[in-house]
């Protein structure tokens, strides 16, 4: 084991509950796509569906089959990516919504349900400015024509049954970027064009960020993920959120080497001085990127106000650290050092490391030792 992650499921319903407050009215989603963003699916899903999560979404039809069982037939599961071609029949099996990105996808889940004499339910996305997936306005025009069309004939939505209409997006950790207003107003033109088809059905387009926007944008329903997994929604401002992970890894050994002793690869670091080094069982294989080389620090729980920089580049399996600073504190194998924690936040870490939060959680290896903190603040290792 490379070091021991900790994941507060208890801090993870909080913050669901918390984003809920602040969108009063409007359903709260969650996302848990990759795995619930590298933190273990098959741990939160239960978490928040005991706390009142009636939606998930996942990114693929794989991932929402390793949790549907998890979910039960009370709760709505979607893709996100909707519909590959030839998934149909799986995704119908297994009751899981396709959210339907094309008029192809939407026809090909409409012939499924008609087969199968019911309904489908799926969501049906549309692209407000991000080119990115969803029904283009000139794709939604066709449908409207086609619906038009229709004299008497079955509708061409016969077999499917949208049970919500969403857009995602781009922008919206920046409150003030212009593609925000853009977005709505794209979103709203194209439910305006959809009202006569679709009367009443329950819209969506908030992600984290976007539920800080503003009540305009809650709608009926709200889709946050990385806030519920203590990421910074608000990245202007202080972080909203209660800190979900903690991670720590164990030194393996340590060193005093003389002044002018080089350190990792490529001789990246030279000491300036006589200095202790210690050598921690974590490398980028854990997800600990390489560019935090020669950047960032740890801390000795035992003295939190000691920033212990990283010296050297990041190995694949271990880094080193400088912890001169603790003077002759022992330090034996297996002491734990905190990468990421109440000292230094994960969005901390991220940008210290030219990311983001949502890639810095979803890189984190296999090779932890997890810990979870359930809401009763019982620990369940795996
Ligand atoms: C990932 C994703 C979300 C969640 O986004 P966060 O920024 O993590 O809250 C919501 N909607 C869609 C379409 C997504 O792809």
């Amino acid at each position: 084991m490379s070091g021991r992650l900790e994941i507060d499921l208890g801090a993870i319903v909080a913050n669901w509950r918390a984003l809920a407050r602040h969108a009063p009215g409007a359903e709260m989603a969650a996302v848990v796509k990759a795995d619930a963003y590298g933190l273990g699916a098959r741990r939160v899903v239960p978490a928040l569906r005991a706390a009142g999560v009636r939606s998930f979404f996942v990114a693929q039809l794989a991932e929402a089959l390793a949790i549907a069982d998890l979910v039960g037939p009370d709760a709505a599961l979607y893709v996100l990516n909707g519909l590959m071609p030839g998934a149909e029949a799986a995704c119908a099996e297994a009751g899981i919504r396709p959210v339907l990105n094309s008029l192809d996808q939407l026809d090909a889940w409409a012939a499924e349900g008609r087969r199968r004499g019911r309904e489908l339910p799926a969501a049906l996305q549309v692209d407000s400015g991000m080119s990115r997936l969803g029904l283009s306005p000139d794709e939604l025009q066709r449908l409207r024509l086609r619906l038009d069309a229709q004299e008497g004939g079955a509708s061409p939505l016969a077999g499917a049954r949208i049970a919500l209409v969403m857009s995602h997006f781009a922008c919206a950790e920046t409150p003030g970027h212009p593609a925000n207003a853009a977005q709505i107003a794209a979103f709203e033109h194209a439910l305006s064009g959809l009202a006569e088809i679709l009367p009443e059905v329950p819209r969506s387009l908030a992600n984290s960020s976007g539920i800080f926007l503003g009540p305009g944008v809650h709608y009926e329903l709200c889709r946050p993920g990385i806030a519920l997994y203590g990421g910074n929604p608000t990245p202007e401002r202080p972080n909203p959120m209660r800190p979900v992970v903690r991670l720590f890894g164990r030194v393996i050994q340590t060193r005093v080497v003389p002044e002018g002793a080089a350190v990792g690869y490529g001789a990246t670091w030279r000491t300036a001085q006589a200095s202790r080094i210690a050598t921690v069982g974590i490398g980028y294989a854990d997800g600990f990127l390489r560019s935090n080389s020669n950047r960032g620090h740890l801390v000795w729980p035992g003295r939190p106000d000691i920033a212990l920089p990283i010296v050297g580049i990041v190995s694949m399996d271990c880094l080193t650290v400088d912890v001169s600073a603790l003077g002759h504190q022992d330090l034996p194998p297996g002491t734990e050092l905190e990468l990421i924690g109440p000292q230094r936040s994960l969005d901390a870490v991220a940008a210290g490391a030219g990311t983001i939060g949502y890639e810095l959680l979803t890189g984190l290896g296999r090779r932890y030792q997890r810990v979870y903190l359930d809401a009763e603040e019982h620990e369940t290792c795996e």
